[in-house]
């Protein structure tokens, strides 16, 4: 059997999207600004090669750039379209209302639509220039702390991060060449492993990282990039919808980017905190494409791609603590995500700056409890952070008593500044889900079919089954499912009371019902769909699905995202 081996390195950066990324190139700034013994630097990513699981609409607002990589155009950063034009329409059924003034968190002049996945390569490529060590296709499997039961050790302090075992069979056996995952050691480690991070929920369990804040809240974001005639819209045309196809009930609206040679990106946000127990997110993308604004957009045009991710929407009210003894979050993980502007790749980046600068300080004064690394919240209070988030911290929250009032929330948020506005409290989504006797009023029963179900053409619209295809997601059949699901309140309860909800918020259609061959049904997990999006883990009402690290390098396709 093959030993595990254990390395030690100064700072662990777990993820490389654009906030692990940027913490990494800070570090090299503050090792070249200040000089001395040289830093140990690790960034560890679950993708098999950069970029390729990252997904966002995108919009970048380049402030942050500006300011870690000030000759970024020289350097060649693929900032793709400036955007031309802002327009935001509320929706009806077949109509269409465009709003008179775009509000200022839908303006964008200075913002550029760009690729993600194209931008973090880029970003990569500029940490890799500076000798740091990037290991693709390594994730984290679990936290590392220091041992508890150690004379004088009162809370447990991180020490690194274990990454994933390679080469088990899906009966839990080793299969071929067995390779145990690595401990990695770390004097900081960072953690940047984005939204609903599974290393990240590790901490909120293990060291209550959440507990003096409000509850995160999410969305999940369903995105396809098309190819349509290319004088259809005028390269820089950015597009928001509210309304159709959501109800009053529902949070979210859509997008729709228009860049260089016809390609396009639309997307639909839904807030993972819908009451209706039969509705279907990705039906309610399909029932927006098929809109007469959107489909006279998207004719005889063709599908590219397909993705899906969740996003945290809960602003600066859900902040969980942003240290620990030994580690510090950022990103997407630490929900630094303006969920107003639709945009977090600059706070993302700029938290884990911040985050880069904290860990190369604790270093040098050879301290890294969580006295010193509080030094990194200072630092977020007192950036563009906090400027941007705090004034919208309760806009979601506001949202959850329906459009109207979100709506004058966020008009008053946008006047004052935030100023005067109550804080108010945020809820689990996943618990607002109704039962179906609740919601509908029916007996207690198994109903698979969602209450939104839309026709689907292969044209303009698309299954589950064909997005996943679209999404070039890969896993290996033949090790353990990465979806640990507890199947026992899945048939006894969940079925009975929710009607399997899974088999609805999963975008990739990972969850099937199927015929038990005893008149009953049957959970089928087609772990192989998995887009890596984590609305499983948010969503399900009974809180019985873990998402977890899949073996190195496999997913979600996402170049050119
Ligand atoms: Fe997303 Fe979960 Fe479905 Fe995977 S199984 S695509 S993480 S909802």
């Amino acid at each position: 059997m093959a030993e595990r081996e254990t390395l030690e390195v100064d700072v662990l950066i777990v993820g490389a999207g654009p906030g692990g990324l940027s913490a990494a190139l800070r570090l090299a700034q503050m090792q070249q600004a200040k000089g001395g013994e040289p830093l140990s630097i690790a960034v560890i990513e679950k993708g098999r090669e950069a970029g390729i699981h990252q997904l966002s609409g995108a919009l970048l607002d380049p402030s942050t750039l500006h300011d870690l990589i000030p000759d970024f155009a020289a350097r060649g950063a693929p900032l793709g379209t400036p955007v031309d034009n802002d327009n935001i329409y509320f929706l009806t059924e077949t109509g269409k209302l465009r709003l008179p003034i775009t509000p200022p968190p839908f303006q964008n002049h200075g913002n550029h639509i760009i690729s993600l996945s194209s931008f973090t390569k880029w970003l990569a490529a500029q940490v890799e220039a500076e000798g740091i060590d990037l290991f693709w296709g390594f994730p984290g499997q679990h936290v590392l702390y220091e041992d508890a039961a150690a004379p004088g050790v009162e809370r447990r302090r991180v020490i690194g991060v274990r990454t994933g075992d390679r080469g088990i069979g899906k009966d839990g056996k080793p299969k071929g060449a067995f390779e145990p995952g690595a401990d990695i050691h770390a004097k900081v480690t960072i953690f940047a492993d984005g939204v609903r991070g599974h290393l990240t929920k590790q901490l909120y369990s293990q060291l209550e990282i959440g507990i003096a804040s409000e509850p995160a809240q999410f969305a999940i974001g369903i995105k396809e990039l098309w190819d349509i005639p290319k004088d259809r819209l005028k390269p820089g045309t950015v597009i928001h919808t509210l309304g159709y196809p959501l109800r009053e009930e529902e949070f979210g609206g859509s997008w729709l980017y228009a860049m260089a040679d016809g390609h396009v990106s639309i997307g639909f946000v839904v807030g993972l905190d819908y009451k209706d127990p039969l509705f279907d997110p990705h039906a309610a993308f399909q029932h927006f494409k098929r809109h007469p604004f959107i489909s006279s957009i998207l004719a005889d045009g063709q599908l590219v791609r397909y993705g899906a991710k969740a996003l945290p929407e809960g602003g600066w009210a859900s902040q969980p603590s942003l240290f620990v003894d030994g580690a510090l979050i950022v990103g997407d993980a630490a929900n630094f995500v303006n969920s107003m502007r639709l945009k977090g790749i600059h706070l993302a980046m700029r938290s884990g700056m911040l985050a880069g600068e904290t860990a190369f300080d604790a270093i040098r004064a050879g301290d890294s409890s969580s006295a010193a690394l509080k030094a990194y919240k200072t630092r977020v209070d007192a950036s563009p952070i906090k400027t941007e988030l705090y004034p919208v911290r309760n806009v979601h929250q506001a949202f959850g008593a329906g459009l109207m009032a979100g709506g004058a929330y966020a008009g008053i948020a946008m006047l004052t500044r935030g100023a005067g506005l109550p804080d108010l409290a945020g809820h689990f989504g996943h618990r607002e889900m109704k039962t179906i006797a609740d919601y509908y009023g029916l007996a207690k029963r198994d109903i698979l079919v969602a209450s939104n179900a839309a026709p689907i053409d292969r044209k303009l619209t698309f299954d589950k089954v064909t997005g996943a295809h679209y999404s070039g997601t890969h896993h290996d059949e033949n090790q353990p499912v990465h979806l640990l699901v507890q199947t026992d309140v899945c048939h006894s309860v969940c079925g009975p009371e929710y009607g399997h909800p899974c088999v609805r918020f999963c975008p990739a259609n990972v969850y099937e019902m199927v015929d038990n061959g005893a008149g009953g049904l049957r959970l089928q997990i087609n772990a192989s769909n998995c887009v890596h999006c984590k609305t499983c883990d948010i969503m399900d009402p009974y809180g019985v699905i873990t998402w977890v690290a899949p073996e190195g390098g496999e997913g979600p396709s996402y170049d050119g995202m």
